[in-house]
């Protein structure tokens, strides 16, 4: 592992977020939102390991505009965004209320305490379960639900979901964390707790690499692979590069299985989800929180 990337791509998105928080308005267009962290990540050396999710109220994830979205911030507003040096990512969010609303408030405290309590516990001897217990029993104090089918993941380079799960609920797991990086992202909800795939969103991700028929579908699929490889991308980064027919191409790809087009995860009850992530890196000795 490169701490040293690990570290500076932790600092930008950790001065990144306090940057943003005050541009961030009821109203502001979210493809504005979007464009100015994309571009400010690009500014300060790094590069977005994958599009800013601004998801709003039951949306709890996967949200992106699409290049001529009109969306205008509102509600519960989800701002998950990644910052990748080198494929060494760092991966948070965090939640704010542009409603004036306690609701909306009490759930995005009760996301945000959850996430400083999991980091007081971690170490490299904590079990996944263990972290899954606070998170569960720090949310349901404030007489919520955690989102039991959303968890933190690990990380390793150019690869944003490693394999292993750290969970929002106590499942009981005794693995130990280990030496590594790992993202923690407790979700709070005044619904089920349960989010199912909604519809289609403007997030893709390399699937599959193969062949394929149309001239305009082989070279998007060559920019893809030489641009963000396994990561994912937005289809208004394609819509930059080919026009609105790249869209045509990403939907051609996407029947010929080479790309995933990621759904939008939603609260299967329609009520409000709060999301708050940091990324660790987990040593021996000691916990790092890299994107404070
Ligand atoms: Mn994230
Ligand atoms: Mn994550």
């Amino acid at each position: 592992m490169q701490k040293s990337k690990i570290i500076k791509a932790g600092k930008i998105a950790g001065e990144i977020k306090i940057w943003i928080k005050p541009k961030i308005k009821k109203g502001t267009p979210l493809l504005e939102i979007a464009e100015l962290i994309e571009n400010k990540i690009l500014e300060l050396g790094g590069s977005p390991a994958f599009p800013v999710n601004l998801s709003i109220n039951e949306y709890a994830a996967h949200y992106t505009p699409s290049y001529n979205d009109e969306t205008l911030a509102h509600g519960l507003l989800k701002v998950d965004f990644g910052v990748e040096i080198d494929g060494w990512i760092a991966d948070n969010s965090f939640s704010l209320d542009l409603e004036n609303s306690r609701l909306n408030q009490d759930l995005i405290k009760a996301s945000e305490d959850a996430l400083k309590n999991a980091e007081k516990a971690l170490s490299s001897t904590t079990t996944f379960g263990e972290i899954g217990s606070i998170i569960e029993k720090t949310i349901r104090n404030y007489g919520f639900n955690p989102v039991a089918n959303l968890s933190g993941h690990s990380m390793e380079q150019y690869d944003l979901h490693a394999g292993i799960t750290v969970p929002n609920v106590n499942n009981k797991s005794e693995n130990t964390f280990e030496e590594g990086l790992y993202a923690i992202e407790p979700f709070a909800t005044n619904g089920s707790g349960v989010v199912h795939d909604g519809k289609k969103g403007n997030i893709f991700i390399l699937k599959k690499d193969k062949n394929t028929r149309l001239p305009l579908g082989r070279e998007i699929l060559e920019f893809i692979k030489d641009s963000y490889g396994y990561l994912p991308f937005a289809s208004r980064w394609i819509v930059k590069i080919f026009g609105t027919k790249g869209i045509l191409g990403l939907n051609q790809l996407e029947n010929e299985g080479i790309l995933h087009q990621y759904p939008i995860l939603t609260e299967e009850k329609g009520k409000l989800v709060s999301q708050s992530e940091n990324t660790f890196l987990v040593e021996v000795e000691k916990v790092t929180n890299t994107s404070k």
